[in-house]
């Protein structure tokens, strides 16, 4: 499918990565604070819908019949299986907003990451890291959700990504989540000098 050509989107498509707990969703929403003409892109899943999550807000929770019929119809950007549930981007929101000149940010896998860089090599790759595989095992232990066969499948899974993401190309800005308030600094001083 052939795409837009750049200088038709003005804005600016930031997609954060980085394994599970590292402070994705964190940053993402603390960017979309901070940074003006900003907007979070709110992907479709299959997944169960959670007490915390809000439709519409975080995700537009739908079944699998739904979700093949949309990316049958090619809406989506990109999309991926994530621990066997679907997600995927909407592609003509996200192709609107850049049309208006907005700063669009995906918070998706790098599978995701990569199928998005394909498609749109001008966007910005930011890759978040824990503070060390240490900090990594330890926040996977503290959720107290997982047996520790299942934290070090999700460990080794995770470092696998992180290696990933450096090897495919589509991510040029790692930012280590130590401190909270210092990563999103780090992150909106990233997305700044890009947008000039
Ligand atoms: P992800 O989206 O990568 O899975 P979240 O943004 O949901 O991660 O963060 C996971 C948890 O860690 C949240 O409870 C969040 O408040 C907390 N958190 C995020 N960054 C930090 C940090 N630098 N120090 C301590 N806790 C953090
Ligand atoms: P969660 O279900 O915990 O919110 O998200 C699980 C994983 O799915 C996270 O790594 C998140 O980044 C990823 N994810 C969320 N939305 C999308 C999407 O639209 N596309 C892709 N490829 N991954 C997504």
């Amino acid at each position: 499918m052939s795409e837009p050509d750049a200088r038709a989107r003005p804005g600016l498509l930031v997609v954060i990565s980085g394994p599970s707990g590292a402070g994705k969703t964190t940053i993402a929403r603390g960017l979309e604070r901070r940074i003006a003409g900003s907007v979070f892109s709110v992907s479709m899943t299959t997944r169960p819908r959670t007490d915390r999550d809000r439709e519409g807000v975080d995700y537009f929770f739908v079944d699998s019949d739904r979700f093949e019929q949309v990316r049958a119809d090619g809406g989506f950007l990109e999309w991926a299986d994530v621990f066997g549930r679907r997600y995927g981007t909407p592609r003509a929101w996200v192709e609107q907003q850049l049309i208006e000149g907005k700063v669009v940010i995906l918070e998706i896998d790098v599978a995701g990451g990569k199928q998005v860089h394909e498609r749109i090599p001008e966007m910005l790759g930011l890759l978040v890291l824990p503070p060390s595989e240490e900090a990594l095992l330890d926040r996977l232990r503290a959720r107290g959700r997982d047996d520790e066969d299942e934290i070090a499948r999700r460990f080794a899974q995770a470092k696998s990504e992180m290696a990933e993401a450096r090897a495919c190309g589509a991510y040029d800005e790692f930012v280590v989540n130590d401190d909270l308030d210092r990563a999103i600094e780090e992150a909106v001083a990233i997305v700044r000098r890009r947008r000039g």
